[in-house]
C-alpha cells in the first residue's frame, strides 16, 4: 500500500474511498450501494469470511463495513484474522450488528474496530460514520507518511530507507531479483555554506534532490535524503552495471548543474555503489558499508566520481573517473 513515491502534499478528501461491504444478505449491499451513491464511495462487496479476506488482501479498501452474523463463522474471527495479518491490519473496520449487547461492543472494540453501529440503523447516521472514519484513516496515513518524509528535500528519510532497505534485500535474497543501492556525498559542501551561505547550501541540497529524481527514473528507484548532505538510492530489479550507468548520469548532472544568483558556483558529488543481479552473501548491512566505504574511496581517489562494486561472483571494483 505504500506509495513509491512520497506525496506529502496529499489532502483529506474521504470520496472516492474504496468501501468492502461484508454481510450475507444481498439487501444490505443493495441498499448502501443505493442510497450512498452520491456520496462518490466505491463499493465491492463480499458475502462471506473467506471472500471478505481475500478482497481485503488484493483491493486494498479504505474501510469494511463487517456484519456480526456472517454464516460460516462469527464475524468477529473475522474481524480478529483482519487485524491479525500486517496486510489488513491498517484497515478501519466498522461493524454492523443486530446485536445490542454491551459484550459484543466490548469484544468488537478490543479487537481493533473503528466503530460499532446496531441495526437497524438511520442511514443518515452511518453516512457520517464512514466519513469520520476515513477521515481519521486518511490522516493517521498522510501524518505515518509525512513522518518518513524529508521536510527540505521532499525525499523519503533515513527512517523510511531503514525500512524499506531491509525489505528490498529480503526480496532479493528470496527471489533472486537484481538489486543496488548508491550512496552520494556532495563534495565540499562545508565549503559551499561557508562562501555562499546557508540558505545557498539549502538551496544545492533542494536541487540536487531535484536531479536524483529526474535521474532514478524508474518508478520503484527510491531517493532517500540519509542525513546532512548524503542522499541514497535504492534501485530495486536493477544490477551493479545499470545502476552504475545511472549514477554516473547524476554525478554529471550535478557537476553541469548552475545556479542563476550564483553563476560561478560549481557543486560536485561523489557516489559509491554496490549492487548484484541475484542474492548475496553478505547482511544487509554489509551491503551498505560496502557501499559507504566506496562513496570513501570516491572521495579519497579525487572526488567528483563513482565507485562500483558488483556482487556477482567475484567482487570486482571499477572506478570511473570524472570526464
Ligand atoms: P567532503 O567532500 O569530504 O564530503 O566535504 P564536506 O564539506 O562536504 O563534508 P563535511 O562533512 O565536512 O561537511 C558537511 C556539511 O554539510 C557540514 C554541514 O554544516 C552541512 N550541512 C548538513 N546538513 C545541512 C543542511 O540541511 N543545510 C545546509 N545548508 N548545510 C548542511
Ligand atoms: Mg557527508
Ligand atoms: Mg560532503
Amino acid at each position: 500500500m505504500m506509495e513509491r513515491r512520497p506525496n506529502p502534499s496529499s489532502t483529506i478528501d474521504p470520496s472516492r474511498s474504496r468501501v468492502l461491504i461484508v454481510d450475507d444478505s444481498e439487501d444490505l449491499h443493495r441498499l448502501l450501494r443505493a442510497r450512498l451513491k452520491h456520496d462518490e464511495l466505491e463499493f465491492e462487496s463480499a458475502y462471506h469470511e473467506q471472500e471478505a479476506f481475500e478482497k481485503a488482501c488484493s483491493w486494498s479498501p479504505e474501510l469494511i463495513l463487517l456484519d456480526l452474523s456472517l454464516p460460516s463463522e462469527d464475524g468477529l474471527v473475522l474481524l480478529r484474522r483482519l487485524k491479525d495479518d500486517a496486510r489488513t491490519r491498517d484497515i478501519p473496520v466498522i461493524v454492523l450488528s443486530a446485536h445490542q449487547a454491551p459484550r459484543y461492543k466490548v469484544a468488537a472494540f478490543d479487537m481493533g474496530a473503528v466503530d460499532y453501529v446496531t441495526k437497524p440503523f438511520e442511514l443518515i447516521e452511518l453516512r457520517v460514520r464512514i466519513r469520520s472514519a476515513l477521515r481519521m484513516h486518511q490522516l493517521i496515513q498522510m501524518l505515518a507518511q509525512r513522518a518518513q518524509v524529508d521536510g527540505l528535500t521532499g525525499l523519503w528519510n533515513r527512517t523510511f530507507f531503514d525500512k524499506r532497505w531491509q525489505e528490498e534485500y529480503s526480496r532479493c535474497q528470496r527471489h533472486g531479483h537484481p538489486l543496488s543501492v548508491a550512496m552520494l556525498d556532495i563534495d565540499y559542501f562545508k565549503s559551499i555554506n561557508d562562501n555562499y551561505g546557508h540558505p545557498m547550501g539549502d538551496q544545492v541540497l533542494q536541487s540536487i534532490a531535484r536531479i536524483l529524481r529526474q535521474n532514478a527514473v524508474r518508478e520503484s528507484d527510491l531517493a532517500c535524503r540519509y542525513g546532512g548532505e548524503e542522499f541514497v538510492i535504492v534501485m530495486p530489479d536493477t544490477n551493479a552495471i545499470e545502476a552504475a550507468v545511472v549514477c554516473e548520469r547524476i554525478r554529471q548532472a550535478v557537476a553541469e548543474a548552475r545556479w542563476a544568483r550564483t553563476p560561478d558556483m560549481r557543486v560536485t558529488a561523489s557516489v559509491g555503489v554496490v549492487g548484484a543481479s541475484g542474492p548475496v552473501k553478505i547482511s544487509a548491512e554489509q551491503w551498505v558499508e560496502l557501499c559507504d566505504k566506496n562513496l570513501y574511496n570516491a572521495k579519497h581517489s579525487g572526488r567528483n566520481r563513482v565507485v562500483v562494486t558488483d556482487l556477482a561472483g567475484t567482487t570486482t571494483l571499477s572506478v570511473r573517473h570524472a570526464a
